[in-house]
């Protein structure tokens, strides 16, 4: 997979995509991350990619020029067609459904916006997925576009050390629920015990107990992942 970012701030990229998991998978050959600074793009001496929004207001807008032609130019860096995604907060809520859809493209661009965000005009040219990562307003689209890296490149294939634990994972799977608890050692910490069913070696009782507190605490968490069900509770206490 490739995934591409085009972003005014290409230098907070390269903390993150060199550790942990993300590093491995790129150094693994698999995903290929390209960050792209939008000034690139610029048609002036002064590199400008955004101006003050018609109308009047506060702020600043990213103009259609650099944004369309970055797009352009990025599409034809590779032979497979790419998926454009532009974040934005009024986007549809990015959820892991979303990133399992998005993991099985060959090609996704990630448009991170700044300031006021992007001139109407690129969204009518380039038909993008519009997506937010959730109901706020950040400064500028590069955390959400770690977000979209993160929740995405864990699903290909060989990121993880074993591929099951994504298909178990909260929001995964056929079911979508919440997962059960975890433990580790010790069996005992200051007077709490680890489940004695845990410690049993019976697979399928452990399975049993997984599975029915799986259901529970989205019962009790996230009603509205069941079936049936398609908002989130507006009553739930944090
Ligand atoms: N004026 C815009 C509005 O009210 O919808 C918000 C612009 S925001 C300050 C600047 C940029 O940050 C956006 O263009 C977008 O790329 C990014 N951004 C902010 N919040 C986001 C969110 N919840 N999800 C995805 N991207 C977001």
């Amino acid at each position: 997979m490739r995934i591409d970012v085009l972003t005014l701030f290409p230098a907070m990229f390269p903390g993150y995509l060199g550790q942990s998991l993300l590093c491995k998978a790129i150094e693994q050959g698999l995903v290929d991350v390209q960050v792209h600074d939008l000034r690139t793009w610029a048609r002036d001496k002064r590199q400008t990619v955004d101006d003050r929004p018609f109308g009047g207001g506060p702020g600043m807008v990213l103009k259609v020029e650099p944004v369309v032609e970055s797009v352009e130019a990025i599409r034809v860096m590779a032979d497979d067609p790419v998926h454009v995604v532009l974040l934005t907060p009024q986007g549809h809520r990015f959820d892991q459904a979303t990133a399992e859809r998005l993991a099985s493209q060959s090609r996704v661009l990630l448009l991170c916006g700044r300031y006021e965000g992007f001139d109407q005009r690129i969204i009518d040219l380039l038909q993008p997925e519009e997506l937010s990562i959730g109901d706020y307003v950040l400064n500028g689209g590069e955390v959400a576009a770690m977000v979209v890296i993160d929740a995405v490149v864990r699903l290909i294939p060989g990121v993880l050390g074993d591929d099951r634990s994504c298909h178990e994972d909260s929001f995964s799977g056929e079911s979508r629920r919440l997962e059960h608890e975890q433990y580790t050692r010790p069996r005992e910490y200051r007077g709490l015990n680890v489940p004695e069913v845990l410690l049993s070696g019976d697979h399928g009782k452990i399975a049993d107990w997984r599975e029915q507190r799986s259901d529970q605490k989205t019962r009790e968490r996230r009603a509205d992942l069941l079936p049936g069900q398609s908002c989130e509770p507006t009553d739930r206490i944090p």
